[in-house]
């Protein structure tokens, strides 16, 4: 699945993101206050509003809590159909990404894993989820 870069890839707050997405790993900056991921990237904790914080690598995986399935082609590089998912991670906070999921496959709480898809026209990877069973049936 090729994908396009988001216009906000390098802004301070997300470089290390992105720079775990280089390694293929997702992580998240956790609070040394009180404790919890925080998503999005940002310089004070939402809960607390400490600015304390560590950057930890996730497991990637989670279950889908819902979708959006574009039917237009609104970007080129996004051919119709395809599906952006928010998916509930297993430590805990929500992230949206795109799915590489058919659109006819999705379903409430299906169990997701994160995958890193090379971006078009960049050598930047970007978080997709995809099925978390899906080496074993496809
Ligand atoms: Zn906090």
């Amino acid at each position: 699945m090729m994908v396009r870069p988001a216009e906000v890839l390098h802004q301070d707050d997300s470089r290390e993101f992105w720079e775990f997405a280089r390694s293929r790993k997702l992580a998240m900056q956790h609070c040394g206050a009180c404790g919890r991921f925080r998503w999005p990237c940002g310089p004070l904790c939402p809960y607390c509003a400490s600015d304390s914080f560590s950057w930890q690598q996730l497991r990637g995986t989670g279950r889908l809590v819902g979708w959006v399935v574009y039917r237009r082609e609104y970007l080129p590089g996004f051919p119709p159909p395809y599906a952006v998912g928010l998916v509930e991670l297993d430590e805990g906070p929500r992230f949206t990404a795109l799915l590489d999921i058919p659109p006819t496959k999705l379903d409430a709480d299906l169990r997701v894993r994160v995958k890193f898809s090379r971006a078009q026209n960049s050598d930047q990877l970007l978080p997709v989820f995809r099925r978390d069973d899906a080496e074993k049936s496809e």
